[in-house]
C-alpha cells in the first residue's frame, strides 16, 4: 500500500523551543500500515531529561503558569482545543499515518483530544478548598496546589488522547509538564507541544520527550526535580516505574493493562449485545486497555449468539486506514503482530476452538504491514494464557457460563480490574452484577466509551488512581491546610502553665 508522504523532521519541545537532541541522534518512525518511514524524530537522552526537567521546574518556581489567573490559563487550553479542531484532518491523518489506526478514529481522537483540552478549561476556576469548623478560636481552610513538574509518560494506542486525558488537569491546575511519547508514535505528542506554544502557553510548562522509555523513562523517574509520574502502558512497565519512583517518594499515577470481561444474559437484546461486543473487542485492532477480551455467553444462547457474532466478524472490512471505509486497520508493529500470532498458536494447542480468523490477512495488498485477521476462540476455559493474559490485537476469547456466581467468579478471576460490561434487561441483575465485579469501569447495555466528564482507571493490578473527571484533578493538585488562630489572649504555652495541671 503506497502513501505519498514526505518525510519531516521532528525536535524535542524545551523551554519553548524546537531543539536536537544533546547527542544529536535521531530515531525513525514508520507507518504500521507498510513499515515506511513517516518521520525522523530528536531521539530524547538522559541529558535532554535534565535540560527539559530544569526548564519545567524553572517554569514551575517563577509562577508563570501556576499563579496566571485561572482564567487565563483556561484562555490559553482553549485555543488548543481550537487549534486541533481547526487542524482535525491534518492532525487526524498524521495519526493514522503513525499509529495505523483507521482514520474515522483518528478524526474522533483528535475530536476527543480537543473536548478534553475544553472540559479541563472549565475546571481551571473551580479549584475549590475547604473552610473547617474547630474547635476553639481557629480558623481553617484548605487550599488545593498544584503538584509541581509532572513526568507524563503514554502509550502508542491513542497517543493524542493519551497526551491530553495527562495535560488537560495538569495544565488546567496550574503544573508544569515534560510528555514522553511511545517510541512508535511520537509525531502528533511532539505536535501538540508546538500547538501549546502557539496557544500561548508560556515557555518551559509544557516539554515534549521523544526517546526509548529505557534510558529516558527512569530517568525521569529518578530525576529529584520532577515531583510526580503518571504513566499510562502495560501493568509490567507500571511496575519498573514504581520502582524507579521509589528512591525519591513521588507521586505516582498509573493506568494499566486490562483482561475485561463483557457478560451476556439471556434476557438482553441479542442484537445490541453483539454489535456492542464486536465494537468493544475489534475497534482499534483490539489494541485498547479496555478492549472486552472474554465474552462470556451464557448457555443458553451462546450459539445463537455465536452465529451472528461470527458473520459479523466476517463482515469487517479491513483495509488501508487512510481510507474512510475501511472498518479495521494494522497492529502496531511486526512484533505486536508476531505476539498476537504466538497467543493464537497457544490458545489453538490448548484447546480452544477457533471460530474466525487466527491468521496474518492473507491477501498480498496487506504484505508489507501488520494486518492480522479479527480472531475468535470459542470455547476458552478462563484459565487458558488467552484468558488471563493482555494479547492487546484484535483476539476475543468466548467462554460459555450456567449461573450467575460462576461468572462473577470468572470475571473477578484476573489480576486486572480495569472494565466490564453486563447485557441484561433485567434490572436487579444488572446493578446486582455491577456491585459484585472488581472493575473501575461497568457499562450496562453499552459497549466502551470514555468522555471527560467520567472517571477513569483501574482496581487490582490496573491502576492507582482516576483520570479524566473532576477526579484527575486530585492527581494533579495537593492540599495545603491552613489554621489561623483568632484568640485575642497570646498564645502562651509555657508562661500559661497551671499551678496543678492534673486532670
Ligand atoms: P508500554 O510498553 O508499557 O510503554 C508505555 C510507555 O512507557 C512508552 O512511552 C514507553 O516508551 C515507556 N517506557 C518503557 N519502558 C519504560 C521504563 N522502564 N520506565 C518508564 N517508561 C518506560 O505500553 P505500550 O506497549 O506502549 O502500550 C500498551 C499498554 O498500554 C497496554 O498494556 C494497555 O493496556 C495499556 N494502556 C492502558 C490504558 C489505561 O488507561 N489503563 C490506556 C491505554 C493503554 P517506549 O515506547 O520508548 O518503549
Ligand atoms: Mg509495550
Amino acid at each position: 500500500m503506497a502513501q505519498e508522504i514526505a518525510i519531516q523532521d521532528y525536535k524535542l519541545v524545551i523551554d519553548g523551543q524546537l531543539v536536537d537532541s544533546a547527542t544529536g541522534e535521531t530515531f525513525e518512525t514508520v507507518s504500521p500500515a507498510n513499515n515506511e518511514i513517516v518521520g525522523r524524530v530528536a531521539k530524547a537522552s538522559p541529558e535532554d531529561v535534565n535540560r527539559a526537567v530544569a526548564a519545567a521546574r524553572k517554569a514551575f518556581d517563577d509562577g508563570r503558569w501556576s499563579r496566571m489567573p485561572p482564567i487565563e490559563r483556561a484562555k490559553r487550553m482553549r485555543r488548543v482545543a481550537n487549534i486541533l479542531r481547526e487542524r482535525v484532518d491534518e492532525l487526524a491523518r498524521i495519526e493514522t499515518l503513525n499509529c495505523g489506526k483507521i482514520i474515522v478514529e483518528s478524526r474522533a481522537d483528535v475530536l476527543n483530544s480537543a473536548a478534553c483540552f475544553d472540559y479541563y478549561a472549565n475546571l481551571a476556576g473551580q479549584i475549590w478548598g475547604e473552610t473547617i469548623p474547630m474547635n476553639g478560636p481557629l480558623f481553617d481552610y484548605t487550599v488545593r496546589e498544584p503538584v509541581g513538574v509532572c513526568a507524563q509518560i503514554i502509550p502508542w494506542n491513542f497517543p493524542m488522547l493519551m497526551a491530553a486525558w495527562k495535560l488537560g488537569p495538569a495544565l488546567a491546575s496550574g503544573n508544569t509538564v515534560i510528555l514522553k511519547p511511545a517510541s512508535h508514535t511520537p509525531i502528533t505528542a511532539v505536535l501538540l507541544g508546538q500547538i501549546c506554544l502557539e496557544a500561548g502557553i508560556p515557555d518551559g510548562v509544557m516539554n515534549v520527550l521523544p526517546g526509548p522509555g529505557s534510558t529516558i523513562g527512569p530517568a525521569l523517574c529518578e530525576h529529584p526535580d520532577v515531583d510526580k509520574v503518571a504513566f499510562t502502558g502495560e501493568t509490567k512497565t507500571g511496575r519498573s516505574i514504581i520502582r524507579s519512583s521509589a528512591g525519591t517518594i513521588k507521586k505516582v499515577s498509573l493506568e494499566l493493562g486490562g483482561k475485561s470481561p463483557n457478560i451476556v444474559f439471556p434476557d438482553a437484546d441479542i442484537n445490541e449485545a453483539v454489535n456492542g461486543s464486536l465494537f468493544s473487542v475489534f475497534t482499534n485492532a483490539g489494541q485498547r486497555c479496555t478492549a472486552r477480551t472474554r465474552l462470556f455467553l451464557h448457555e443458553s444462547i451462546h450459539d445463537q449468539f455465536m452465529s451472528d457474532f461470527v458473520a459479523r466478524t466476517a463482515g469487517i472490512r479491513i483495509g488501508d486506514p487512510l481510507n474512510w471505509t475501511t472498518q479495521m486497520g494494522p497492529v502496531i508493529s511486526p512484533n505486536q503482530c508476531d505476539r498476537v500470532l504466538s497467543y493464537v498458536q497457544m490458545a489453538r494447542e490448548g484447546g480452544a476452538d477457533l471460530a474466525h480468523g487466527g491468521r496474518r490477512v492473507p491477501d498480498e495488498a496487506f504484505a508489507t504491514g501488520n494486518y492480522v485477521e479479527p480472531t475468535v476462540f470459542d470455547h476458552v476455559t478462563n484459565d487458558m494464557p488467552i484468558a488471563q493474559e493482555e494479547v492487546f490485537g484484535p483476539v476475543l476469547a468466548v467462554i460459555p457460563f450456567k449461573t450467575d456466581e460462576d461468572v462473577v467468579r470468572m470475571a473477578n478471576d484476573t489480576i486486572y480490574g480495569l472494565a466490564a460490561t453486563i447485557w441484561t434487561n433485567d434490572i436487579k441483575r444488572a446493578h446486582r452484577l455491577a456491585a459484585s465485579i472488581r472493575a473501575g469501569n461497568i457499562s450496562i447495555n453499552y459497549p466502551t466509551v470514555n468522555p471527560p466528564e467520567a472517571p477513569f482507571g483501574g482496581f487490582k493490578q490496573s491502576g492507582i488512581g482516576r483520570e479524566l473527571s473532576r477526579h484527575a484533578m486530585d492527581l494533579y493538585t495537593q492540599v495545603k491546610n491552613v489554621v489561623v488562630n483568632l484568640d485575642e489572649k497570646p498564645f502562651d504555652w509555657y508562661g500559661n502553665w497551671p499551678a496543678d495541671p492534673r486532670p
